[in-house]
């Protein structure tokens, strides 16, 4: 019986396991090594750790974990989870099973974008959704903004700053009003509504954009906004959690869900905005929220 099993070893999960462990709370961290970052190559805006890689991340914070004796560090994918009396039981993807007083869900989201060919083999390498993370990267160049949400003249307007060589593409979608057209062509931006057919370049390096029509234009990079952030919640689907109108978890500050001893950090709680610190952030302080509950229930 642990003190806490934390399911997901993302930046959240391994932050709420280091205060856990350093508090002497038993924990077992169970990740199945599937990061939302892993394309990408560098991330950044995190100091101590600008420019770090994903895995290096990881490893570095696997070394720290493996320090403090009452953390388990196991590789593996949990598959079903069941609330007993005495608090949860999960069974991961080689049928063992580990339970806990406490269970922490780390396990990201799920990201969907505009569906357009060569989307993926650019991804994180040359195509970005986060300006904070991957802007600095691509000052000054010819970037294409991809968008069919409605928050596009923001995420243009933001984006700018980094470069003044855009386009902006909205996939065949009347997105921007008379106003905010003017203020963007005013600036040099130049919009596209044709519906896009690929990104094309080599070894992740995109060169250009096509689009259905057959136009083409040259870009060396951009960023594609998300058309919806889906928590991993499908684990918990079964205990009857209270959730919010969007479909996440409805938590306390200290990522307390309805459900007793489940609690919910990082990007599955949709902590925002969605970054490597704030994810961190968040497992750090849902895990003394876990400590407080279990000195209170103990002591
Ligand atoms: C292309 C790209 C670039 C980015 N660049 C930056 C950047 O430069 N700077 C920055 O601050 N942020 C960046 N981010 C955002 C950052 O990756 C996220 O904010 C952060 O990873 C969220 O951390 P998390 O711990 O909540 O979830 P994640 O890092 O997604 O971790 C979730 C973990 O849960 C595991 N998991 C899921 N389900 C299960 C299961 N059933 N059993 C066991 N394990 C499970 C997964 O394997 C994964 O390891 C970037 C994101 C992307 C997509």
């Amino acid at each position: 019986m642990y003190d806490c099993i934390i399911i997901g070893g993302g930046p959240a999960g391994l932050n709420a396991a280091l205060v856990l462990g350093r508090a002497r709370r038993s924990v077992a961290l169970i990740d199945s090594n599937k990061p939302r970052n892993a394309v990408t190559h560098a991330s950044h805006g995190f100091i101590t750790r600008d420019g770090v890689s994903p895995s290096e991340f990881r490893s570095v914070a696997a070394e720290e974990l493996s320090s403090y004796p009452s953390i388990d560090q196991l590789q593996a994918e949990v598959v079903t989870i069941e609330k007993t009396e005495l608090g949860f039981v999960v069974e991961e993807s080689l049928g063992h099973y580990y339970q806990a007083k406490k269970l922490v869900l780390a396990t990201g989201v799920n990201e969907i974008f505009p569906e357009i060919e060569g989307f993926y083999s650019f991804y994180g390498k040359s195509l970005f959704v986060c300006p904070y993370c991957d802007g600095w990267e691509h000052r000054d160049q010819p970037l294409v903004i991809v968008s069919e949400s409605s928050h596009v003249f923001h995420y243009v307007k933001m984006i700018y700053n980094w470069s003044k060589d855009l386009v902006v593409c909205t996939n065949g979608h009347a997105l921007l009003n008379d106003e905010e057209t003017e203020k963007l062509v005013s600036k040099g931006i130049k919009i596209m509504e044709q519906p896009l057919a690929s990104f094309e370049g080599v070894n992740g390096q995109l060169e250009k954009v096509r689009f259905e029509d057959g136009t083409e234009i040259e870009r060396s990079g951009g960023f594609v906004m998300s058309k919806k952030l889906i928590p991993n919640l499908q684990l918990v689907e079964n205990l009857g959690c209270n959730t919010e109108e969007s479909g996440t978890l409805k938590t306390d500050e200290f990522g307390r869900t309805s459900v007793k001893g489940l609690y919910a950090a990082g990007d599955a709680s949709y902590v925002n905005p969605s970054q490597l610190i704030f994810a961190a952030a968040d497992g750090s302080k849902i895990a003394t929220g876990i400590n407080m509950d279990l000195t209170e229930e103990e002591f």
